[in-house]
């Protein structure tokens, strides 16, 4: 089938890391919040940290996480409605502030091994400055 043959599929399990053998093990973005680790910070405020990924695949490539920590998109639905509802809305704001409204953009969150998800900590790409395709990848 285009779009799910062997090669996307080894490479969807390249990026995977499993992290199942030692799960609360803290995570790249958990020292990055902590300032561990350093980030190219575009947006901070008391709920999210938005930062540039280090491996841009768009002209902006940008990290929303929330301060508070959820590991995955999966586990989202346990959250309360105003914790959810408030990184949505600051999602929607950072796109907003980088000016991004006009053009368009997109928004992902991968889960898991066939969503490609090599961070445990809950983070919404948001990827513009050029046309997206789709299907995706
Ligand atoms: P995922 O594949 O889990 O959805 O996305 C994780 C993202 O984090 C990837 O796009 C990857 O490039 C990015 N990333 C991994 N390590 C670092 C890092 O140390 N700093 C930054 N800024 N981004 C990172």
């Amino acid at each position: 089938m285009m779009g799910n043959n062997d090669s996307t599929q080894e490479n969807a399990k390249a990026h995977f890391i499993d992290h199942t053998k030692n799960p609360d093990s803290p995570t790249i973005f958990d020292k990055i919040l902590k300032g561990d680790i350093p980030c190219k910070k575009v947006y901070e405020d008391e709920d999210v940290l938005a930062f540039n990924d280090i491996q841009p695949q768009a002209p902006v490539h940008v990290l929303v996480i929330p301060k508070k920590k959820w590991k995955s998109f999966s586990n989202l639905h346990l959250a309360k409605d105003e914790v959810v509802g408030v990184y949505m809305k600051k999602v929607s704001y950072v796109a907003h502030q980088l000016g991004l409204d006009g053009p368009g953009y997109r928004v992902v969150f991968n889960h898991g091994e066939h969503g490609a998800q090599s961070v445990d900590y809950i983070h919404a790409h948001i990827l513009a400055g050029r046309s997206m395709q789709w299907p995706p990848g």
